[in-house]
């Protein structure tokens, strides 16, 4: 079945981006969510991003009318059943992202690929609640979708070759750079950079250094754009904590233990760049 036609699930931060590329690629694309409000507001957005773009010369006002066009408002998730593949990309919660596909797998054509873009959730198990176990995958974008190249394109245990190699050859038609993972926790994007994030933090608990001295010691001595603290701050402590969780669970090995300050400073409401306060102080 040639892809021409998909839905995105979330009209998020996430999802707008992921409906925005489509578009962009000239795709057809359904952008669902439960409220129409969330949709316009997110629409209007992605026509200021394009907008942007002109003003740099890297599109043209007809291609903005065209990428806009081709987005299609949904409140409805029967509308699934007039896309060739669909990318869930809701709130990051198991019980919703199972309720999703358990109404996606009724709806959708048979033969449609179900993609999440979980950050940490089992691939596994979302394919376990539909009878179509090897059209599920992961595609886990990166945040500003726009921007960054990465998709982990993430293999249940039921997940077909047909599936991947279709999801590989979507993302690349989109623009991305496809890598192959294997569902386990974390995938390897955040398996890596929380437990990262996690070390830096217990730092601070340990009184080895402070938060700017240990974000500089990673940006001049290890070239890293940002100090993991910085970025801990730009992700959210509550994700980042909510991942460390996955981890901790997910291999029961306590190498995973998330940091006790880390907990503390989200009990206190302490989030980051989005609450106003986290390792450092945003006005916002
Ligand atoms: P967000 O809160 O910005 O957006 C989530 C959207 O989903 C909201 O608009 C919400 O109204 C909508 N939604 C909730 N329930 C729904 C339902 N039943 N049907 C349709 N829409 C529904 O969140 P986000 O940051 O865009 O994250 C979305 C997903 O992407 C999560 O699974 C998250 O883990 C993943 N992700 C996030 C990032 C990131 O940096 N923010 C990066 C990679 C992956």
């Amino acid at each position: 079945m040639a892809i021409s036609k998909i839905m995105v699930i979330g009209a998020g931060q996430m999802g707008g981006g992921i409906a925005q590329v489509a578009a962009e690629a000239g795709l057809q694309v359904v952008l669902n969510d439960i409220d129409r409000g969330f949709i316009d507001k997110r629409l209007s957005f992605i026509s200021g991003l394009l907008d942007k773009n002109i003003a740099k010369g890297r599109i043209t006002a007809e291609k903005k009318t065209e990428i806009l066009a081709r987005l299609i408002p949904s409140t409805d998730l029967k509308d699934a059943a007039g896309v060739d593949l669909v990318i869930e990309a809701a709130t990051e919660n198991m019980a919703l992202k199972e309720k999703i596909f358990r109404t996606l797998d009724l709806v959708a054509k048979p033969g449609v690929i179900l993609a999440s873009n979980t950050s940490s959730l089992p691939i596994t198990e979302l394919a376990a609640v539909t009878k179509r176990p090897e059209l599920v995958i992961g595609m886990h974008f990166m945040n500003p979708v726009p921007v960054m190249k990465l998709v982990e394109v993430i293999r249940g245990i039921a997940t077909s070759d047909d599936t991947y190699a279709r999801v590989k050859e979507l993302s690349e038609r989109m623009g991305k750079v496809p890598v192959e993972v294997n569902d386990y926790p974390g995938f390897i994007a955040n398996r890596l950079l929380m437990p990262m994030i996690n070390e830096a933090i217990y730092c601070i608990y340990e009184g080895v250094a402070d938060a700017e001295s240990i974000d500089t010691v990673m940006k001049l001595g290890m070239a890293h754009p940002m100090g993991p603290l910085t970025l801990a701050d730009f992700i959210g402590l509550d994700t980042c904590l909510a991942i460390m969780e996955v981890l901790y669970e997910g291999f029961a090995d306590s190498k995973y233990r998330p940091c006790p300050l880390l907990r503390k400073m989200v009990k206190a409401g302490w989030l980051g760049k989005k609450s106003g306060k986290g390792f450092f102080e945003y006005s916002n």
